[in-house]
């Protein structure tokens, strides 16, 4: 098969776009594809302090290393949940990356938030699971390094396939609070709260890895064990299945909820109106304490 636009063998066949493309053709649209999604979504300017949230898997990686190349000002941040193997090959692929690249990359240790505990620990002393737990930890932590260090939005690495993963589960349990907040930029007009982009949003899972493995990018290339029977994994599944056997309708799926989105829910405005702050780290909250200060302080107070 030959690349659409030169004369090379195809490394790669995009059905939905009913195109193939040699390894440097790929390499271009892919950084299109991601210039595009700046430009439609308006995810932030040129001249943006970007933080790119850095898991070491090959989605963040591959968004650190597209944004390098547009000539974006980054700084990468991980947070080092403390999972055995998995957490400390993540933070050392991470490092290793910036290292090659000299970049910067900062390093947010859980157990020296809280005590020594890891997320196991922590999810287990308040009874949670340990993604939800997780998911609050990383959205608080990554939000206050942003604002503490001036940047102006945090990049995440979430692509097509996750992002119409989320939205099948959400159309599935009919999550209308969550739907409403579905968007590739997520502005938060709040004090204290910084903004959120996801850049890879026209991009696939295996678009991502394609660019990663022409690229060379070594990232961690299995998931994180605490995700196992997480239903993200079975939509992704389903949706495959449907792509499969109708080119384009994953693609579909999302861009035209997008596309529909003030008119199911009539305005865009995300309703965060609540502007309480929390009594204990002074962060936006709905309520008097914030969930990252009583989980931490119900951590502290049980290792005391
Ligand atoms: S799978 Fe769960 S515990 Fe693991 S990184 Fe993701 S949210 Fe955190
Ligand atoms: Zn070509
Ligand atoms: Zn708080």
């Amino acid at each position: 098969m030959r690349c659409g636009k030169c004369e090379d063998d195809a490394i790669i066949e995009l059905r939905q776009h009913n195109i193939a493309f040699c390894r440097d053709h790929y390499d271009e649209f892919f950084r299109v594809r991601v210039e595009k999604a700046i430009k439609n979504f308006n995810l932030f300017k040129n001249d943006a302090k970007i933080l790119i949230a850095i898991s070491g898997g090959k989605d963040s990686l591959a968004l650190w290393d597209v944004l390098f190349r547009l000539g974006y000002e980054t700084k990468g941040v991980i947070i080092d949940l403390g999972i055995p193997q998995y957490s400390e090959q993540s933070v050392e692929l991470s490092k290793k990356f910036a290292e090659e690249k000299s970049l910067d990359l900062h390093i947010i240790k859980l157990e020296d938030e809280f005590a020594g505990n890891n997320i196991l620990k922590i999810a287990r002393e308040v009874h949670r699971t340990n993604c939800s737990v997780c998911g609050l930890v990383k959205r608080y932590l990554l939000n206050k390094y942003a604002y503490e260090s001036g940047y102006g939005v945090i990049c995440t690495g979430h692509n097509l396939d996750d992002e119409a993963a989320l939205l099948f589960g959400n159309v599935l349990g009919w999550k209308l609070e969550y739907m409403k907040k579905q968007f590739p930029k997520l502005e938060k007009n709040i004090d204290k709260l910084v903004d959120k982009a996801k850049p890879l949003i026209y991009l696939t899972d295996r678009e991502v890895a394609v660019y990663n493995l022409i690229n060379k990018i070594e990232y961690i290339d299995y998931e994180c064990p605490l995700s196992k029977g997480a239903n993200s994994r079975k939509y992704k599944h389903a949706l495959s299945t449907l792509e499969e056997i109708m080119s384009g309708s994953k693609q579909r799926f999302l861009f035209d909820f997008y596309r529909n989105k003030s008119k199911i829910f009539f305005e865009e405005k995300d309703e965060y109106i609540d502007e309480r702050s929390c009594k204990i780290c002074g962060y936006p909250t709905t309520q008097d304490v914030c969930n990252y200060c009583r989980i931490k302080e119900k951590v502290l107070s049980d290792n005391e």
